[in-house]
């Protein structure tokens, strides 16, 4: 017998087949599985969002994913490394607005200068700030050794997504080379947990050949993992990137945008105290997309710190927002949506998710 969305959310535990009756509701039942995650949250993870400023280090990549706008293959794209001078005036800035964390995000190399390049970076960083802010890197698959350096040096979070978790699927999405193997990936995220990093995952929500029952595969790889936080968003197509040949398959905007959400919803359900990110490209489809993710799960956000004059050459996908604003105006329309949507931001706070506290806890004992 077929259960009613009501009798799934009012499990413990959700089996495969619950996440897909789920992932398909209809916009009545949608707004049960809402109102149910908005309250879990509430209850697991207060009303407060943090926040990360977000800094897009460069856009140089040695990589080809056949979905990203920065890939080494677009040639297209005007190549950019932020000064170790402009990287610091955005911590500074970052630290001065009691922001908390930053983010410091790039394409995937894995030089040795680039390696050092980071470590120092993050040193400086913790200096300016008296250890204060705290520092996500997402820099891609790296070594343990280059993984540790960072750590060492002060990073204390890192973020990879697994993209899909389903490896015939990763590659449809990937060239089929050693550089893009999801078993590596799948091994850095182990390597990351065992350096001591506070690890993060996500995937891309409608990609061509993409299903519910995939997306309810992954939502279960985050459990099974037990990861710590998680970002996902819709998959958007940019013209300069092999995806794009099907964009006529896609799902639409909206339909992307909403399945996102349901995803963010029903993950709040089962991982009751990650922390989950209201990601760009939510935004990107709604402009107030990011907030209406805080309503139904998410507790942190990425406010963009980026210099102005390179966002444009960061271009991940079509749309992509607040191009043309710097960090100040950002952070006044971003306070009053949050309080909008319910939200509280914590203020100077890192914001660590509780569920890696109670995880070290758990070894410890
Ligand atoms: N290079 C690092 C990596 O791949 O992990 C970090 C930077 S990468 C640009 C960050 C994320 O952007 C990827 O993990 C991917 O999920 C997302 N992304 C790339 N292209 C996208 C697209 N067309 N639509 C939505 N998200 C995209
Ligand atoms: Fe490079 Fe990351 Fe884009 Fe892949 S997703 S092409 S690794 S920046």
């Amino acid at each position: 017998m077929t259960k009613t969305i009501s009798e799934i959310l009012d499990q413990d535990h959700f089996e495969k087949q619950d996440i897909v009756t789920l992932l398909s509701a209809n916009e009545q039942d949608r707004n049960l599985l809402f109102e149910r995650s908005a309250m879990i949250k509430e209850k697991y993870v207060g009303k407060r969002v943090f926040y990360r400023g977000l800094i897009e280090f460069s856009n140089l990549c040695a990589k080809n994913c056949y979905y990203c706008g920065i890939r080494a293959g677009n040639k297209q794209t005007n190549r950019y490394e932020i000064t170790e001078d402009e990287i610091l005036e955005a911590a500074r800035y970052a630290y001065e607005n009691k922001y908390g964390s930053l983010v410091i995000q790039s394409g995937e190399r894995s030089d040795k200068s680039f390696v050092k390049r980071i470590a120092s970076l993050v040193s400086r960083i913790k200096k300016l700030s008296n250890g204060d802010l705290g520092i996500t890197l997402s820099m891609g698959e790296q070594t343990e050794e280059t993984y540790k350096s960072w750590f060492d040096s002060g990073a204390h979070r890192y973020l990879l997504r697994i993209e899909v978790s389903n490896p015939e699927l990763y590659l449809k999405y990937h060239p089929n080379d050693k550089k893009h193997d999801y078993f590596a990936r799948l091994e850095s995220l182990h390597l990351l947990r065992k350096v001591g990093y506070q690890v993060g995952t996500g995937v891309m929500i409608g990609l061509p050949f993409q299903t519910v029952h995939d997306l309810a595969d992954d939502l279960i790889f985050f459990r099974n993992f037990d990861i710590d936080m998680v970002g996902m968003g819709p998959f958007i197509e940019h013209e300069n990137t092999p995806l794009y040949q099907y964009k006529d398959e896609l799902l639409s905007k909206s339909e992307r945008f909403y399945l996102s959400l349901k995803m963010v919803a029903i993950l709040r359900i089962m991982m009751k105290d990650i922390n989950i990110a209201a990601t760009t490209a939510m935004q990107a489809i709604d402009p107030l997309g990011r907030e209406k993710a805080i309503k139904v799960g998410a507790n942190i956000i990425m406010p963009n710190l980026t210099p102005s004059k390179y966002r444009e050459d960061y271009l991940l996908y079509e749309d992509k927002p607040c191009l043309d604003e710097d960090a100040n105006d950002c952070k006044q329309c971003l306070e009053a949506r949050i309080h909008m949507a319910g939200g509280d931001i914590g203020y100077g706070e890192w914001g660590d998710s509780t569920h890696f506290k109670k995880r070290k806890k758990d070894e410890i004992k």
